[in-house]
């Protein structure tokens, strides 16, 4: 939080969550701002915040979205949040991009980007947790996401690239997972892991457009043959392989029914409260185990403890066990 805000407000944590819960966005973007801070005084006053308004979270829909670069994710998103907002819904959008820092620039947060979307009053873009830690943006946007449903967004979509790690991450804290695809490049060609296909709840083949689209339909059809080789998975739910495009806006409709069926469906049949109490717990023990490294770390000396000792290592003058012995001892 700045700290003019500090000063003009003597009760800025109760202004700030009185503005929060109001839907305000500024107050959303300074309650975001202070959760992702590391300040020990922030951090005391993030978890004040985020107790006061767990009682008005966890009524949006969770959606996570990814794909490699140039896939179309913004493309799609702009469209498919326009469409949403256009439905009266209030929809936020948080992207997970652990490359990203300040000198290097990242993936998902160096261009202009849904530029209708942000200009939308019923919406809300917060760009890339910056970090190298994914951890850390994790734990951030886990927050973030609860933030944005106290301030009233009822979708919530979390971007995350397709490459590496972070869509396991991104899966364990979202309701329904979006995987973006191109026609014809092959899944080694886009890097995509076949992990990551089995994760997704939804597969979505972009730009069958123009003189793609008899690639994209092809593509269609052999992913869904490849899905139907997938274990069930936990929703009981079969996933669908849809085309779209993001450009002319076509398939981001159809590709909506389906979420709301899925919506449907797994409350009926319980997963998704199941779903989120897992990821709840889940969640519990990833925060202890960063606690415990915190504190750990951040004990005096211990950066010269830790300097001895691996120079004992190294030179065989100590096990590892022994040394990671005398740390606790
Ligand atoms: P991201 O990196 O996944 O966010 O991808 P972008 O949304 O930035 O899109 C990458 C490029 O693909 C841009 O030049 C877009 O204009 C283009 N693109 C996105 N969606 C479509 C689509 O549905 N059809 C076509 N033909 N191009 C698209």
């Amino acid at each position: 939080m700045d700290s003019t805000f500090r000063r003009t407000h003597p009760n800025h944590l109760q202004v700030l969550k009185e503005r929060l819960l109001l839907g305000e966005r500024v107050y959303l973007s300074k309650a975001i701002t202070l959760v992702e801070s590391k300040k020990a005084e922030d951090k005391i006053a993030s978890s004040e915040l985020i107790d006061g308004i767990i009682n008005n979270t966890g009524k949006s829909l969770r959606i996570g979205i990814t794909g490699v670069p140039g896939v179309g994710k913004s493309t799609f998103i702009e469209a498919f949040g326009s469409m949403l907002t256009g439905k009266g819904r209030k929809v936020a959008v948080l992207s997970i991009d652990p490359s990203s820092n300040r000198t290097r620039g990242s993936i998902l947060g160096d261009k202009t980007r849904m530029d209708q979307l942000s200009r939308d009053p019923n919406a809300f873009i917060r760009p890339s947790a910056s970090g190298s830690n994914l951890g850390g943006v994790a734990q951030n946007t886990r927050e973030s996401i609860l933030l944005c449903e106290a301030a009233g967004f009822d979708i919530i979509i979390i971007e995350t690239v397709g490459v590496g790690q972070s869509e396991t991450v991104v899966k364990g804290m979202v309701d329904y997972f979006l995987l973006l695809m191109l026609a014809g490049g092959g899944d080694e060609l886009q890097g995509i892991k076949r992990g990551i296909m089995e994760m997704a709840d939804h597969i979505l083949i972009n730009k069958a457009d123009k003189e793609n689209i008899k690639a994209a339909k092809k593509a269609k059809e052999d992913y869904k043959n490849a899905v139907h080789l997938f274990p069930p998975n936990d929703a009981d739910w079969i996933v669908p392989v849809g085309l779209c495009s993001a450009i002319e806006k076509s398939g981001i409709n159809e590709a909506w029914d389906q979420i709301e069926k899925y919506e449907a469906v797994s409350k009926e049949n319980g997963w998704l409260d199941i779903n989120r109490k897992n990821q709840s717990v889940e969640w519990f023990h990833e925060r202890i185990h960063a606690r415990l490294e915190d504190s750990f770390y951040s004990r005096p000396g211990i950066e010269d403890e830790l300097k001895k000792r691996e120079e004992l290592i190294s030179s065989q003058k100590i096990s590892v066990r022994k040394a990671v012995d005398e740390l606790f001892s």
